[in-house]
């Protein structure tokens, strides 16, 4: 388990070399359903992924990375992604 102050340094110095090799500014997500996240549009569970800290509180774990499990909202414009949605086209 990388602790949460290591993991966001991680986080930041990879967004600083795609930013480097690509030109194109990049940011940390905030988790689904925290406040930061919220406040920047998120559309996912705030209860489910208990406030940011993920699913039943963060102790849901992915069974091989060990990571908290979020529940995502597809239409959320931070964590979704609609090409998921199976939706007749009419
Ligand atoms: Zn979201």
């Amino acid at each position: 388990m990388i602790p949460r102050q290591a993991r966001e340094s991680l986080g930041r110095a990879w967004c600083a070399l795609l930013e480097e090799k690509t030109g194109v500014p990049h940011q940390i997500v905030p988790n689904p359903g925290s406040e930061e996240a919220r406040a920047q549009g998120c559309l996912c569970p705030v209860i489910d992924n208990g406030r940011g800290e993920g699913m039943m509180g963060g102790e849901a774990k992915h069974p091989v990375s060990g990571l908290p499990v979020f529940t995502i909202n597809l239409l959320c414009p931070l964590h979704g992604n609609s090409d998921w949605l199976d939706l007749e086209e009419t």
